[in-house]
């Protein structure tokens, strides 16, 4: 279980998030919506451990992972723009993380073989490891992006508008793999978006980030029939 407790971070005058208190359960899926400078991106910037918090406490399963540096927390990110080398093939892209992780670099490389393969496997691109990132399409991109994170075996799973890049057709059935393979793993995604129907259609539970603040975090079902307060329903 992830948790955020009374987290506050500024820049300069501006508060991006204001006391936050925020948990993430074991094995669900979490969407977090938020309209454009709620501070979603600042949220998973935090957890991730690109930037820390002025304030309060993060921790997964009772033990603090603020403080600590980001590639010791096992925690993947999977970027609205993919993030992917695009001089590099499919399955170079996915090994990368397994070879260069400055803790644990893996060696073997029928290990690193194996777990690309089982990778690509796992987001529906086996026999796609040859080719050139430059040459498949969004949606593959996508789930390359997707194998170069969990190819890592990280504790939780961080996507930042992971639909944002697709055309509709393909943002449904994104939505459909993801919470399949979310299931498959058995980890937490925590999903930010700006979209109430991705929120509510993706989620187990919803957590509604306004102004800086958590407004509410419930299922998408209490969360659609008994919006908190206002602020909330503005967003649903
Ligand atoms: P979007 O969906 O537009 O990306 P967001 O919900 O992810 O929005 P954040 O990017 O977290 O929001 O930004 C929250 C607030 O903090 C905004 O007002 C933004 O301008 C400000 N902010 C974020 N990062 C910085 C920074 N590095 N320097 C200055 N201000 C920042």
């Amino acid at each position: 279980m992830l948790t955020l407790t009374r987290v506050s971070r500024r820049y300069g005058d501006t508060v991006a998030l204001d006391g936050v208190n925020f948990t993430v359960p074991e094995n669900t899926y979490m969407s977090l919506l938020g309209a454009s400078g709620a501070g979603k991106t600042t949220l998973l910037r935090l957890i991730a451990g690109f930037e820390e918090p002025d304030r309060g406490e993060i921790a997964i399963n009772g033990e603090r992972i603020d403080g600590q540096p980001s590639h010791l927390r096992d925690i993947g990110f999977v970027f609205q723009n993919f993030a992917l080398f695009p001089h590099l093939s499919v399955s170079e892209n996915v090994a990368f993380g397994l070879r260069h992780r400055t803790h644990d670099a893996l060696k073997n490389e029928t290990e690193i073989k194996d777990r690309t393969e089982a990778a690509l496997e796992l987001v529906g691109l086996t026999g796609f490891g040859h080719r050139a990132v430059s040459a498949i399409s969004g949606g593959q991109r996508q789930r390359v992006a997707l194998a170069r994170t969990l190819v890592c075996e990280p504790r939780i799973v961080l996507l930042d508008e992971p639909l944002g890049a697709l055309d509709a057709n393909l943002r449904a059935r994104m939505c459909d793999e993801l919470k399949a393979i979310r299931e498959r793993l058995g980890v937490s995604f925590l999903h930010v978006t700006g979209s109430e129907t991705e929120a509510l259609t993706m989620g187990d539970k919803v957590a509604v980030l306004a102004d800086g603040k958590i407004m509410q975090s419930d299922t998408p079902d209490l969360l659609f029939n008994q919006p908190m307060n206002a602020e909330a329903a503005r967003h649903l």
